[in-house]
């Protein structure tokens, strides 16, 4: 990727003669006299790397650094040819990664920008595989659902917004029927198959602020914001008849189905998420002991 460096100066032989260098290095560059139209060309060119002069006409560049550090994430080099006015702290301090006295060598220059590129794209490494760790410690590995941890995060999160804006809230548990004969005969790899199936069909039924986990081996949830009871019982339907009508084919000629059982519960003033859990789950219980493959609330 091609790194685009903003050069923010007030004197005009120095902003110039560095632009030049730095497009001979390769960079993509930009370049201003002061501060106040640095930032206003942030948002547009949203640079890699900003160097700028400390001393300038209206708005410093420690200030602008302070300003801009708050906002982007973008790496800062000062220079400043005011040693005595301005300490390498001073700058640190402010959010600049480095800090160059004018006169400088332009060999110099380039070894300080290599530096600040290096440390930017080890601290952007380090950002995406903490996003990508955050990500796995919520999703269950087969399904690609999120996981039994992230549901009571987010059933949480979810009474805690019913209570403020004082919407409904619903809750569905499913449990596969007879799950253990299907390993039995067909074995555990087949039974795999009929989870991840079943994931992407609860998915393929839900909106977008609905949400679907994998509570336990071979039972799902689905939080269901803003829906009361009997909209989540067509929900619950939905899922239902759609994975009930899929066929599998667990041996060379052989074709079988599967179906779920659905518990519905819409939350209760006051209740907490034990109890509403549990409300869930008996009623499941009630689809389970009224013959399976069906929804009960
Ligand atoms: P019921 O209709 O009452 O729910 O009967 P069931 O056989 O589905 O219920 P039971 O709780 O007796 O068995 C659950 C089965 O789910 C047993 C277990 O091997 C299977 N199971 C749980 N997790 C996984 C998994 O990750 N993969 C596979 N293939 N099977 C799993
Ligand atoms: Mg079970
Ligand atoms: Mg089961």
């Amino acid at each position: 990727m091609n790194t685009s460096i903003m050069i923010v100066d007030d004197d005009d032989a120095i902003r110039e003669t560095t632009e030049e260098f730095l497009k001979f290095l390769g960079y993509s560059t930009i370049s201003t006299s002061s501060a106040e139209d640095a930032l206003s060309m942030l948002n547009l060119f949203q640079p890699d790397i900003i160097l700028t002069d400390i001393a300038m006409e209206g708005m410093n560049g420690l200030d602008m650094t302070r300003i801009i550090k708050e906002t982007h994430p973008v790496e800062v080099i000062v220079m400043t040819g005011y040693i005595a006015e301005h300490s390498y702290e001073e700058a640190i301090q402010a959010g600049a990664s480095d800090f160059i006295f004018k006169p400088f060598r332009f060999e110099e220059l380039s070894l300080r920008i290599k530096r600040v590129i290096r440390e930017m794209n080890l601290k952007r490494q380090h950002e995406e595989l903490v996003q990508t760790l955050e990500m796995l410690a919520i999703t269950d590995g087969l399904t690609g659902l999120y996981n039994h941890r992230h549901f009571y995060q987010q059933l949480n999160a979810e009474i805690q917004r019913h209570i403020r804006y004082k919407t409904t809230l619903s809750l569905l548990l499913m449990d596969i029927d007879h799950f253990k004969i299907f390993n039995d005969t067909w074995g555990h790899l087949e039974g795999d198959k009929i989870l991840m199936e079943l994931g992407v069909m609860i998915k393929s039924c839900l909106r977008n602020m609905d949400s679907a986990y994998r509570y336990g081996g071979e039972e799902f949830t689905v939080i269901l914001p803003e829906t009361n009871l009997d909209s989540a019982c067509v929900v619950g339907e939905r899922i239902r008849v759609l994975f009930a009508s899929k066929r599998f084919f667990p041996a060379e000629g052989q074709q079988t189905s599967a179906t779920i059982s659905v518990g519905v519960a819409q939350f209760n003033e006051n209740e907490s998420i034990p109890s509403f859990i549990k409300r869930a789950d008996m009623a499941m219980f009630k689809s389970k002991q009224g013959g399976r493959n069906r929804v009960s609330k």
